[in-house]
């Protein structure tokens, strides 16, 4: 555990250089590695705070708690919400929720159901430009039946040879005007919001820098999800580059939003960072609120 040592200053030097993880995936989602894999993985690399957060899945969270717990590391149940906004997918992490909390489980209830007809869909698509069994392929990958992902496509695609890696699989057929690409209406912004709230959970926009919104989208996206009740927003992740990180800190300050911090780790080939592997250079930037300052008995 991180020591904040009293007083001012160094109090948020520390607090504010703190080892925190707070995205990451399991084989519950789209994740390669167990929630004990990856805990043990995130303890490894030196995390002192981290965050389990699959899409629209919790059933990974009492495992990762538990082996969180063993290993002495702080933990924060986590998710990471599919939602639809200004007819993009944008990603909403709800940290320190309580998976049981009925309103939260209906949600995602409903997130999954639709992922199902989506993969279906995906599967009859690609088979008319010559692809078939993707849709059986990628149920084949996924460890949750629940949780078909593209993700899951683009590994069976790879191992078919119809690309050479993921992103390039994600180019040729898994992206928007692509032939594997189904539309698809996710939750409502305010409805995950307000799920995650429900649940006491704190809502983050999920690495800002990948959505190709204008700015007037992207104004609007945090405004309204400020208003909805929405507290934080993501700074420092595996999908930002160097730019990012200063635009969106100078968000979080404009919007008064909380900063957070994590790998989005999924798979030790194919993420762009390791679990806790965030490069020592990219604290938070200095000004910024940490998330975890919301929870003081796990960051000092
Ligand atoms: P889904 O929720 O089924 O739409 O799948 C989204 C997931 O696909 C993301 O969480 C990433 O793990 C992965 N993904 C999306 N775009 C890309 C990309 N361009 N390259 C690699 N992985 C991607
Ligand atoms: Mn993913
Ligand atoms: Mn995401
Ligand atoms: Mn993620």
């Amino acid at each position: 555990m991180p020591c904040a040592a009293k007083g001012t200053s160094p109090k948020i030097v520390a607090v504010h250089l703190l080892h925190a993880d707070l995205h990451s995936h399991s084989t519950a989602s789209d994740g390669t590695l167990d929630p004990l894999a990856l805990a043990q993985r995130a303890k490894a690399n030196g995390v002192e705070l981290w965050a389990l957060t699959d899409h629209d899945e919790v059933s990974g969270l009492p495992a990762a708690r538990a082996a969180a717990q063993a290993l002495g590391l702080a933990f924060l149940n986590g998710i990471e919400l599919s939602v639809t906004f200004a007819g993009t997918t944008v990603h909403i992490v709800g940290l320190g929720i309580d998976p049981d909390q009925p309103e939260l489980a209906a949600g995602i209830a409903a997130i999954r159901a639709g992922r199902e007809q989506r993969a279906r869909q995906m599967g009859a698509d690609l088979a008319r430009v010559g692809l078939r069994g993707a849709y059986e392929g990628a149920v084949a990958l996924a460890p949750n039946p629940n949780l078909v992902s593209r993700t899951h496509f683009a590994r069976w695609l790879v191992q078919q040879g119809a690309a050479p890696d993921t992103p390039s699989v994600f180019r040729r057929y898994l992206t928007q005007g692509k032939p594997g690409y189904v539309e698809h209406r996710w939750a409502g912004l305010g409805d995950a919001v307000r799920w995650i709230r429900a649940a006491g959970g704190l809502a983050v926009i999920a690495h800002p820098g990948r959505y190709k919104f204008s700015p007037t989208e992207e104004f609007a996206l945090f405004s309204e999800f400020k208003s909805h009740g929405g507290e934080a927003v993501e700074v420092v992740t595996g999908s930002h580059h160097a730019g990012d990180v200063g635009k969106y800190a100078d968000m979080a300050l404009e919007f008064e939003l909380l900063a957070s911090r994590g790998s989005d780790f999924h798979d030790p080939e194919e993420s762009r960072l390791d679990l806790g592997l965030l490069p020592e250079r990219m604290p938070l930037p200095r000004g910024l609120t940490p998330v975890w300052s919301r929870w003081p008995h796990l960051s000092t």
